[in-house]
Parts: structure tokens; C-alpha cells; sequence
């Protein structure tokens, strides 16, 4: 019988699971996990404050519940510390397992920035439910709260502890929120929203130190020489893959794990999915991609070789006050055209045949996203 493991519990290690049962019940599939194996919707994380949500009614399904639906040998609290890929073993500091197919599903990790200061240490950040209840716990008893990072998820922090009760400061480096994602002008539609409904937002602005005050809250100083006093200081500055043991192992990393359309690793045997792999260069830490990839592994696991293809797939932005959805476009030549009005923004991006390629929508305009969506070219 077909030994398969896979490391990590996240969306990608479990869907990939779900999807591998789909076809063969007969396999033995193990997952190890370095948390404790409940099954929750990450995207959650960053509006689950206003809903009330803990991290304890976040979690759908216990680690056994997930075991049984799988017909699965499940280990949560194991980290996996090293893979042997001549040997075909894993091995964490107490136990190894040998597999004959390794699914790598070991997510991203949050970036730190270096900060100077003696309370540099205090920045937190939301990755994973352990993060969210010790968030949660970290600002039961304030009503203030500094925000690092005006991308898409440091903007869905911003509206919901808005909308949780919170008055927020959020301070972006770049010159728009979501520059990273989409063209200036749906930024600053989301923007003018978020400031018209309390969020305070300094753009263009990077926190370099923090430090305790003498009331013991934190003081964050900007590069500008400002400074913000703050019970607490959450950070959202993005995300990077966890690579480290694949590239321990010989495995062939850049950004991300690298893998083909197949997601297969540089190492026979070896598969990566989910926020830890860039496919054909590409990083694509969200959702939709994860479930397209997981049913194409699956597959070829099974023995039918599926390369991964995608269909148009939209970033939404959870942000109410101004929600979002961005289909970015290729790096291939090409301008954006825009237009807005005080309740939306729409770019179009062209290329220099005239199709379009991409788009970014913002307000009342995402009611076109499906439209758009199917104009698109690929
Ligand atoms: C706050 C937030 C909001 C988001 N919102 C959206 C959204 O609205 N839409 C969207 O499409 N995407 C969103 N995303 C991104 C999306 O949630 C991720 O792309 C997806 O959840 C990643 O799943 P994953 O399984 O690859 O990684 P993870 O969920 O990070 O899972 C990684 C797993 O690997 C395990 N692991 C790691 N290292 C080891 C080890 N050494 N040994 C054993 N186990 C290990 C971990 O314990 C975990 O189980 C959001 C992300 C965040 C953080």
C-alpha cells in the first residue's frame, strides 16, 4: 500500500488530503503538524475580531473529527525538523516516518522587521490561531491599537477592529495601501473610506523603533522623527515561505519551494503546495490557487500526471468600508486605465494588443467582477 505524508495541516495539507481520499481509499495517509491539527479558515483570521470570533469557536473541526473524515493518521504538536529524500524518512526530534510520496504544505511565515528599541520584541503579529489568541489576549483590556502594514491584510485588520471597537492607526511605507496588489487609484478609494469612517493613516512612513513609555504603553518612532504612543502594535507587513527545510534537504528554493506544473520538487518524490511553493516561478499565497492545486496533485499522486492550471482567480480584500477584488495582471507591456468617483475606483490594465490582462476594482464597481472576470485573458 501507497504510504503518502504530508507536512502541515493548514488549508493546502488538508485539502490535499480531502482531495487524495476523493480518489483512493486505500492509501495510507499520514499528516504531521506542528500545531495542534484543527481545521480553520486562515483568511478568517483578519475579520473574525468584529464577529467575536476566539480562536477556539474559529476552529470547524477538532484534529480527531479531521482524522476520522480522512480515514487519516494525524500528529499534531510534531514538528518536523529535517527530511532525509535519499532515505525517503522525515524525522522530528523524537520520532521519523518513512513515506514513499512527501507532500510539503509548510505555509509562509510572518516577516519581522528589525526594529531598534527596547520593546521591539512586543510587535505582534497573526499567522495561525495560537497568534490570534494571543492577540486577542493582548488587547482585551484596550481600546487603541497601531497597525504596521497597508497591504491586504494589514487594510482587513484596519476595518474589522474598526468595526470591533477600535481606533486605529495604521502606518503604510508605501505612497498607497495595497500598492503591492493594485494601481494607486483603488488604494486610495479604500483610503478615503477607512479615513472617513476613523482609521488614521500615515502613508509613506516606516516605524524604526519601539520603546516602552514611562506609562507603559509602547511609543513607536517613525523615520520622520514622530512618534505614536500605543497599547499595542500589530504588524502586517506580509508574508515569506517557510523554505528552510526544503533547502536543508538539497531542495531547489528561490522564493519559495520550487516546483513544476505538477508540483514536484527538484527531489523525486518530493511535492510542495499552498503558501511554501512558487509553481513555474510564480507565489500565489491565496486560497484559490491552493484548492486548484491541491486537486491537481491529487491526481498525480494517483497516478493521473495533472499539471496545475488556473482559472481567473480575483484577490478579494475583505475591507467593507471599500471591498477590493484585483485580478493582477502578467508582467508583459501594457497601462492601466482608470476612472473613479466617490464611492469606487476601476483600472483596467491593456496590453499593447489591446486585451485585457488584468483588472482592480474597488467599491461599488466589484459588482463587476464577474463580468471582468470573464473578459480576462490569461
Ligand atoms: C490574516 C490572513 C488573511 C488572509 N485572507 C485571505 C483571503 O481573504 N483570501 C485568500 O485567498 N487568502 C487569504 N489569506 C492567505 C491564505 O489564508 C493562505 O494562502 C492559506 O491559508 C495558506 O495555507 P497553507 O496550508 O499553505 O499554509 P498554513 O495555513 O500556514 O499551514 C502551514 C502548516 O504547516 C505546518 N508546519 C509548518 N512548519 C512545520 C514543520 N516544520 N513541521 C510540521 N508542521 C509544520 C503548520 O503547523 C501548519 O499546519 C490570508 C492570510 C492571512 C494570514
Amino acid at each position: 500500500m501507497k504510504r503518502i505524508v504530508i507536512v502541515g495541516t493548514g488549508l493546502a495539507g488538508y485539502t490535499v488530503a480531502r482531495e487524495i481520499r476523493k480518489l483512493d481509499s486505500a492509501a495510507q495517509l499520514t499528516l504531521l503538524t506542528a500545531d495542534d491539527g484543527g481545521f480553520y479558515s486562515k483568511p478568517m483570521l483578519s475579520n473574525a475580531f468584529a464577529q467575536g470570533k476566539t480562536a477556539e469557536t474559529l476552529v470547524n473541526f477538532r484534529v480527531e473529527q479531521m482524522a476520522s473524515q480522512l480515514k487519516a493518521d494525524i500528529r499534531p504538536n510534531t514538528i518536523v525538523a529535517a527530511i532525509d529524500p535519499a532515505n525517503h524518512v522525515v524525522r522530528w526530534a523524537d520520532g521519523e516516518i518513512s513515506y514513499d510520496k512527501l507532500v510539503l504544505a509548510l505555509g509562509a511565515r510572518p516577516i519581522r522587521l528589525p526594529f531598534e528599541g527596547s520593546a521591539a520584541q512586543s510587535v505582534l503579529s497573526v499567522n495561525n490561531l495560537r497568534d490570534y489568541a494571543e492577540f486577542r489576549g493582548a488587547v482585551a483590556n484596550v481600546n487603541r491599537i497601531l497597525l504596521i502594514g497597508g497591504g491586504l491584510i494589514g487594510c482587513e485588520f484596519a476595518n474589522d477592529l474598526l468595526k470591533g471597537g477600535f481606533s486605529v492607526t495604521l502606518i503604510h511605507r508605501g505612497a498607497a495601501l495595497l500598492d503591492a496588489l493594485a494601481p494607486a487609484i483603488v488604494g486610495e478609494g479604500l483610503r478615503a473610506k477607512l479615513t472617513a469612517a476613523g482609521v488614521s493613516i500615515e502613508t509613506g512612513a516606516s516605524v524604526t523603533h519601539i520603546d516602552t513609555a514611562e506609562s507603559g504603553e509602547l511609543i513607536a518612532r517613525l523615520a520622520d522623527g514622530r512618534e505614536f504612543e500605543t497599547p499595542c502594535i500589530l504588524s502586517a507587513i506580509g508574508l515569506t515561505p517557510a523554505t528552510n527545510m526544503a533547502s536543508e534537504a538539497g531542495l531547489k528554493v528561490k522564493r519559495g519551494i520550487v516546483t513544476d506544473r505538477y508540483l514536484a520538487t527538484s527531489h523525486p518524490d518530493i511535492f510542495a503546495l499552498g503558501d511554501c511553493a512558487e509553481m513555474d516561478g510564480v507565489w500565489l499565497p491565496y486560497v484559490m490557487p491552493i484548492m486548484n492545486q491541491a486537486r491537481a496533485l491529487a491526481k498525480t499522486l494517483h497516478g493521473e500526471n495533472t499539471p496545475v492550471s488556473y482559472p481567473v482567480m480575483p484577490v478579494i480584500v475583505k475591507t467593507p468600508l471599500f471591498p477590493v477584488a484585483v485580478v493582477p495582471p502578467p508582467a508583459v507591456s501594457g497601462a492601466w486605465q482608470s476612472q473613479s468617483d466617490a464611492d469606487g475606483a476601476k483600472a483596467l490594465f491593456y496590453d499593447s494588443d489591446k486585451r485585457l490582462r488584468g483588472f482592480a476594482l474597488g467599491g461599488h464597481f466589484t459588482s463587476e467582477k464577474a463580468t471582468l472576470s470573464k473578459e480576462v485573458i490569461l
